[in-house]
């Protein structure tokens, strides 16, 4: 019997096996995929999400592996773009942007340093239960041999189509829908000064520099473009890029590294984050759009708060700390959610943001600020309050 089984061994799973381990906790991570393996997502982690790696003891080996540090923001709305740095969080002043296959690797190496047992190509299929309460999984292993493995909590965290949420009937609250899609590749040859981000009506384009010397592009398009945009990739790459002729001339005198990737599957919603005898962490509990590149920082936080609950419930009232944790979850995801909804609506800028970017334009401490709400070490609040005060009465 382990303390607790963790499916799904990336943002969410492995530092969650890690923290749990090292308090001691038997800890078994089942991942279907063979590691160091890619997945469908880019890899931008704003300082919040590096300061709490940094915290975990983890960010100076993320620096190692050649990953570059980013402390510089462009943020391009056609007329005229803001750039700036935004303020540190406990010390941390950089962002990483590191390959999916290095990252995730480092995270469940480090979740098996901490005495967690991982085992990779097994599948989960369902979840044990009694009397209402989970009390373990079954599949398949990566020997194609029945899995059935028992724990005192199952810990979904295993992605968008989570098995474990599908089996213990957690609902889903809050759905905004879909509302874009999107396509990455990575080039060659391109100087970056760090993250440059470009909103252009019906268009959003990203860009950050990731490991061996590649950028990586990526563009959101309205969700109801994606078959026009599927149909030739490389063409609506290159007319979504056009109004954005700064970065294009550059793209054109590169070299395309890798093949496009994309998907139209970014839905916006919640599904409740425990019930008895179970959790989701990640994008199992909390899916949004990767406009505002939250994901990964999420899945970390859901990582601490939920080992903090798993924690003390094993030695306690642990359907009660459940409880607490998907409560704490919703409170904390909250206002990065609205924000991801109201961006990805890709609409042109609002009356009250054409305001604050008419502020921001004369005053970088104020646009640093604003950068600060991008990477998580400012309060929204901060900056609404730091704005009134710089527009005077
Ligand atoms: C196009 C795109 C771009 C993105 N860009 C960014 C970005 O720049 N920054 C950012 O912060 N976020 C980004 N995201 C979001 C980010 O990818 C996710 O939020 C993040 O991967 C969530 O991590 P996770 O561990 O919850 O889930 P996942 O990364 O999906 O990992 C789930 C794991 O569970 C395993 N698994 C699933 N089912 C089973 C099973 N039945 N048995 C065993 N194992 C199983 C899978 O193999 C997988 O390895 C992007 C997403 C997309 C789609």
């Amino acid at each position: 019997m382990y303390d607790a089984i963790i499916v799904g061994a990336r943002c969410a799973g492995s530092p969650t096996a890690m923290l749990l381990a090292r308090r001691g906790r038997r800890i078994l991570l089942l991942e279907r995929a063979s590691f160091a393996s890619d997945t469908l997502s880019t890899h931008y982690i704003h300082q919040s999400g590096v300061a709490r790696l940094a915290r975990w003891g983890l960010a100076d080996r993320l620096a190692e592996t050649g990953c570059p540090p980013i402390r510089r923001y462009r943020f391009d709305v056609g007329p005229f773009a803001l750039t700036g740095s935004p303020p540190p969080l406990e010390g941390v002043d950089a962002a990483y942007s590191p390959r999916r296959y290095v990252l995730d690797a480092l995270l469940t190496d480090a979740a098996a340093a901490a005495g967690a047992e991982v085992r990779h190509g097994g599948i989960v299929e369902g979840l044990l239960t009694d009397g209402g309460r989970v009390t373990g999984v079954h599949g398949r292993t990566a020997a194609g041999r029945a899995l059935r493995e028992q724990a005192r909590v199952v810990i979904g965290a295993d992605g968008r189509n989570s098995t474990v949420a599908r089996a213990a009937g957690a609902a889903v609250y809050d759905d905004r829908g879909t509302l874009t899609c999107a396509y990455y590749t990575y080039f060659t040859g391109v100087e970056l000064d760090g993250v440059e981000l470009y909103t252009r009506p019906g268009r959003f384009i990203g860009t950050s520099p990731t490991h061996d010397g590649r950028i990586m592009v990526i563009v959101l398009w309205p969700q109801a473009e994606f078959p026009r945009v599927r149909a030739n990739v490389e063409r609506s790459f290159e007319e979504a890029l056009a109004p954005a002729p700064g970065l294009a001339e550059r793209l054109r005198g590169a070299h395309r590294a890798e093949h496009f990737r994309g998907t139209r599957l970014l839905p916006n919603h919640f599904r409740t984050a425990a019930g008895p005898g179970w959790a989701l962490a990640g994008d199992a509990g909390h899916h949004k759009d990767p406009i505002l590149a939250l994901g990964i920082g999420d899945a970390f936080r859901d990582a601490d708060l939920l080992a903090d609950a798993v924690d003390r419930g094993l030695d306690g009232d642990l359907d009660g700390e459940l409880a607490t944790y998907a409560q704490r979850r919703d409170e904390q995801a909250r206002p990065g959610f609205e924000s991801t909804v109201e961006f990805a609506a890709l609409a042109p800028p609002s009356a009250e943001q054409q305001a604050l970017f008419a502020l921001l334009r004369g005053d970088q401490a104020l646009t640093d600020r604003f950068f600060g709400t991008f990477a998580g070490t400012v309060a929204p609040e901060e900056l609404f309050s730091a704005a009134g005060a710089a527009a005077g009465p």
